[in-house]
């Protein structure tokens, strides 16, 4: 065993019905007496909430889902017009990401207060699209300082929202299998996350009031994050990431889709990976467990109905073949990663990837053995 592995320093507060006081006490112990509240229309509500024993300076609500760099620039002045000295994120992951890119351009300090399971919060990846093309980066400016988790404030997620979004978690641990700095210590919490999500997902869908349900998915959504973060983009971001950028899709949306497909074409030349996400999910071996996950959470199942076009495939192929990670199992060349899009795209039994992507028996010799 030999690795480099980075911790990222953060502190996480997580407590139901806490995150007021929480909060409270984080900004008085930072000494923060101007905060810039930054949360969704959608949000605003829960917002209110939790920042009402705060001392606010400026608020924004003009968030918009992969950080527009107009966007960032207004809310850069609003902050730096108000004298911002600390930002405070109440939302999902679009929220979470216009505070990374104000933080990124005048280094005020974070303090974020997720409500969605997109696990933003807990990586120094900021993203800011122009055009059509969205562009990423690594800062620790956007790490959150701290992170408050209040799984009473994920009660509203609606259900489809709360199963996307949490499918979106599922795909940071099934990718940080094979990302390029996948290690132990990330594979661990990735199967630590598979294993949350898979038993606390459901409870979600079945309860979505359940208070339990929530707490366990917010959980898995840090522990995925953290692996997520440590292990690097992986073949699943890479495609999410272009055709998020590219035809403006939803994110969490997105994710759910193609996480299958992605499996289904590394899975068997990644057996050791193959091994450990089946273990996680309790399953005979990993597309099954996926499988019987999604079947259960009635998941997204095609591009097409997210506004992707077929004719926009070859092309999308033709790009992605660019920036598929030397860390993939397996080398792809257009034509596989064309395949890959189309099944997605229709929304096809996964599985039919396989015989492409390597000979099937090797996959059924693996999942025989063991
Ligand atoms: P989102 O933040 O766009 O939220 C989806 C919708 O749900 C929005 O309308 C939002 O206002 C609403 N919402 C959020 N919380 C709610 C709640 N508790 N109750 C009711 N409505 C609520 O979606 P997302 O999937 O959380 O985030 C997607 C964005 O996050 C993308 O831009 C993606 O690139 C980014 N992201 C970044 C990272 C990173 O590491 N930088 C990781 C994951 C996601």
């Amino acid at each position: 065993m030999e690795f480099v592995h980075d911790t990222l320093g953060q502190r996480v507060r997580f407590g139901s019905g806490k995150a007021a006081v929480m909060l409270a006490s984080e900004i008085e112990e930072r000494g923060a007496e101007r905060a810039m509240v930054i949360a969704a229309p959608a949000e605003q509500e829960l917002a209110a909430r939790v920042t009402a024993a705060v001392p606010v300076a400026v608020r924004c609500d003009e968030v918009v889902m992969h950080v527009p760099v107009d966007v960032a620039d207004r809310a850069c002045h609003s902050a730096m017009a108000g004298d911002a000295d600390l930002l405070i994120s109440v939302g999902g992951g679009s929220t979470t990401g216009l505070a990374k890119a104000v933080a990124l351009r005048t280094g005020l300090p974070i303090v974020s207060v997720p409500t969605t399971y997109a696990g933003s919060e807990a990586t120094n990846v900021w993203g800011l699209t122009e055009g059509a093309r969205k562009t990423t980066g690594s800062d620790l400016k956007v790490l959150p300082k701290a992170v408050i988790y209040d799984a009473e404030l994920t009660l509203s997620l609606p259900v489809e929202m709360s199963v996307a979004s949490g499918l979106n978690a599922l795909a940071h641990c099934v990718d940080s299998m094979w990302a390029p700095r996948t290690d132990p210590i990330n594979q661990a919490l990735a199967a630590e996350g598979i294993r949350a999500l898979s038993e606390g997902l459901p409870r979600v869908a079945n309860s979505p009031r359940g208070l339990a349900g929530r707490e366990l998915v917010l959980y898995a959504a840090y522990v995925s994050a953290v692996a997520f973060a440590s292990a690097g983009s992986g073949l699943h971001h890479k495609i999410c990431h272009y055709l998020g950028g590219a035809f403006n899709l939803p994110h969490a949306q997105t994710h759910s889709v193609v996480l299958p497909y992605v499996l289904a074409i590394n899975a068997p030349v990644a057996p050791e990976a193959e091994r450990r996400i089946a273990t996680a999910f309790g399953a005979g071996d990993a597309l099954s467990g996926l499988a019987a996950l999604r079947e259960e959470l009635d998941a997204p199942r095609a591009l097409r109905d997210y506004g992707l076009k077929r004719d926009q495939l070859h092309d999308a192929a033709i790009a992605l073949v660019e920036v598929v990670p030397d860390s993939n199992p397996r080398p792809l060349s257009a034509a596989d990663l064309e395949a890959l899009l189309e099944a997605a795209w229709a929304g096809t039994e996964p599985r039919t990837l396989l015989p492409q992507a390597v000979a099937a028996t090797t996959f059924s010799q693996e999942t025989t053995a063991r």
